[in-house]
């Protein structure tokens, strides 16, 4: 799918407290795009993948997916999009740590009552390297490992569209270097589109395209 943005704006409170966390961002990703967003602590990263993503709607501003404004849907259709189209990745893993990894990737498919898939569990859990994994608990797990259980369940439902923020954040560099390599992998072998919010300047400089925010102004950085 194509994502289009048009005049994007976030405002949080009002008066003395009145924050302008995005200001004015247009873009377009196409397809298989991998595109990293850098920027300071409290510059709009999240907020910007947050309204991309539907999570959250903009104060102004559209958003569109293959040409239609996912805001102009009823809150229902749009967490049905969201299930569907759209798989998160975050800095904490978000693992139910009374699941096992098996049970924790198959949870988005239960939440929208679709049978679970056990093919595609296997080739997603052999292709991440934690095929021998899924019937330990969470806690049982290294780091980069439940990052590895997280993404799988962010591919279970056949998203197009990945969003991951800070997805290394909490990792060491041996571990973040292989939890975007897996990323990567997913996105080459699988074609989706990979949007990654992260402060490493050697994980943005993995993406095809790297984007800056500052005060939440958007800019393509060159190179
Ligand atoms: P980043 O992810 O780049 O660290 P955020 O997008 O989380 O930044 O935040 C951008 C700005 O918006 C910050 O000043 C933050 O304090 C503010 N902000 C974020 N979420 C909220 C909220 N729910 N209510 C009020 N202010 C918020
Ligand atoms: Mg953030």
């Amino acid at each position: 799918m194509n994502i289009e943005a048009k005049g994007l704006s976030k405002i949080y409170g009002e008066g003395e407290s009145r924050i302008i966390a995005l200001n004015r961002v247009s873009l377009k990703i196409g397809q298989g795009d991998f595109v990293s967003v850098t920027g300071p602590s409290g510059s709009g990263k999240s907020t910007l993948l947050h309204m991309l993503s539907g999570l959250d709607s903009p104060t102004s501003g559209q958003i569109f997916y293959d040409g239609k404004d996912i805001y102009g849907l009823t809150d229902r259709e749009l967490s049905a999009f969201r299930r569907r189209r759209i798989g998160f990745v975050f800095q904490q893993f978000n693992l139910l740590p009374v699941l096992t990894a098996g049970e924790n990737i198959l949870m988005p498919l239960l939440l929208d009552k679709k049978k679970p898939d056990e093919d595609y569990l296997e080739e997603l859990s052999g292709l991440l390297g934690i095929g021998d994994r899924l019937n330990h608990l969470p806690h049982e797990l290294s780091g980069g490992q439940q990052q590895r259980v997280a993404i799988a369940r962010a591919l279970i439902a056949k998203p197009d569209i990945v969003f991951a923020d800070e997805p290394t954040g909490n990792l060491d560099s041996k571990n973040g270097r292989e939890v975007m390599e897996m990323l990567q992998t997913v996105r080459e072998k699988m074609g989706k589109t990979l949007i990654v919010i992260t402060h490493d300047p050697g994980i943005a400089g993995m993406a095809d395209r790297q984007l800056s925010i500052v005060d939440g102004i958007l800019s393509e950085v060159a190179g």
